[in-house]
């Protein structure tokens, strides 16, 4: 039986969107058609009423395990890390189970419907299994680039994902993980064709130390690699690999073309970008070049909130040149990309998963009016569907 949804305004992607349509989801789960409403139907119809379906967020980046530090204390990123590890060393799998289970809970609820969950302590994979949210597990490696802590973050990249789970591994930086650990990393992906993410070029402190052994990093690790940390990632053969680098606030020259030539997408993340108060990104840059770009929240560590309409929105203050069709598709195409799910999801076209959102449309009364109001007013979330099944509903 095919399930008709009638919607004032439906957004199968960013370039396409009709007033007064029928989504129509087969019943596998999948997008089957998409109609005007005076067409003929057959199947069931249900009538959403004002409201805009919109393809479900794609959070390319996200910790959810990570705690709340709250607002304060922002700015310098080294003494971060240093109360992030304080905070962590306070907390119990208990804890950590519980961050996971109500940050997924809140993706969900503000209309994500994919996400990119980098992991290192193991905690919430079994609710994530079984949790509706469509989720890509990273699994976290650092070795702190120490020889004698690489063998048992090696052995942890064989572990298995549970059947639910996409898998992935996320080597955590350049400077902080050592090539042996990224050749095994590389390796482990080629073998078990994994995608992988890494934060990458995030601070001129990073860049300092890789390069040329100064900084503030400089008391944490024994030995500068004397290398950018796109070579330490290219000399481990990472590369070739299906791969997305997060931040990227501060490449080298040369650097983005050649993550071009390479087919490696970025990850911009709003949110702790404002939590650290950090120069405009080189998004404009980023977009001209042709790179693909998808959008995260990262951790509620250094981000007040797990919603991409938020991101979407503080996005459009930062930059307010970029079109909001760009800030819809890196929030969904370019997430789903990243996340090495493309064929499936990101977008509502025939064939793919029927994941969306019914969103608030009062107010909206042209095509300009969605994309501005989804992008930058974050109208509110009635529903959410995933595979044609409607998960979370406002109370
Ligand atoms: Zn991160």
């Amino acid at each position: 039986m095919i399930e008709h949804f009638h919607s004032r305004w439906l957004v199968q992607d960013a370039q396409e969107i009709t007033p007064r349509a029928l989504l129509a989801v087969g019943q596998q789960g999948r997008v089957s058609g998409a109609s005007k409403e005076n067409g003929e139907t057959q199947g069931n119809v249900t009538d959403l009423g004002d409201v805009v379906i919109v393809p479900g967020y794609v959070n390319a980046h996200a910790h959810l395990e990570l705690p709340d530090l709250g607002q304060s204390g922002s700015g310098e990123f080294v003494p971060w890390v240093g109360r992030v590890l304080k905070r962590r060393a306070q907390l119990g799998i208990a804890d950590y189970s519980a961050q996971v289970e109500s940050g997924a809970k809140r993706a969900l609820a503000t209309g994500t419907t994919a996400l990119g969950e980098v992991n290192s302590s193991g905690c919430g994979e079994a609710f994530l299994a079984q949790f509706p949210l469509r989720t890509r597990l990273y699994r976290e490696l650092l070795d702190g680039d120490d020889g004698e802590r690489t063998p048992e973050q090696r052995r942890r990249l064989a572990l298995p994902f549970l059947e639910d789970l996409a898998g992935g591994l996320a080597p955590h930086a350049p400077h902080t993980v050592s090539d042996a650990l990224l050749e095994a990393c590389a390796r482990e992906c080629r073998a078990r064709r994994l995608p992988l993410s890494i934060h990458w070029a995030e601070t001129p402190e990073e860049r300092d130390w890789l390069s040329r052994g100064v900084g503030p990093f400089a008391p944490f690790f024994k030995r500068s690699p004397s290398c950018s940390g796109l070579q330490r990632l290219a000399r481990a053969g990472i590369l070739d690999l299906p791969l997305t680098l997060v931040h990227g606030n501060h490449p080298e020259p040369g650097d983005l073309e050649e993550l071009l030539r390479c087919g490696v997408g970025l990850v911009h993340c709003p949110g702790t970008h404002a939590y650290f108060d950090r120069p405009q990104a080189q998004l404009e840059k980023w977009a001209e070049l042709g790179l693909s770009v998808a959008l995260g929240t990262d951790s509620l560590a250094s981000n007040g909130d797990l919603d991409m309409g938020r991101e979407m929105s503080l996005l459009r203050a930062q930059h307010p040149g970029l079109d909001p069709a760009t800030v819809l598709e890196w929030a969904t195409r370019g997430g789903a990309r990243a996340l090495s799910l493309h064929n499936e999801i990101g977008d509502l076209a025939v064939g793919k998963w029927a994941d969306f959102s019914a969103v608030d449309a009062a107010g909206m009364e042209s095509e300009a009016d969605v994309l501005e109001a989804l992008t930058g007013a974050r109208p509110e979330v009635l529903g959410v569907w995933i595979a044609g099944r409607q998960v979370w509903t406002k109370q």
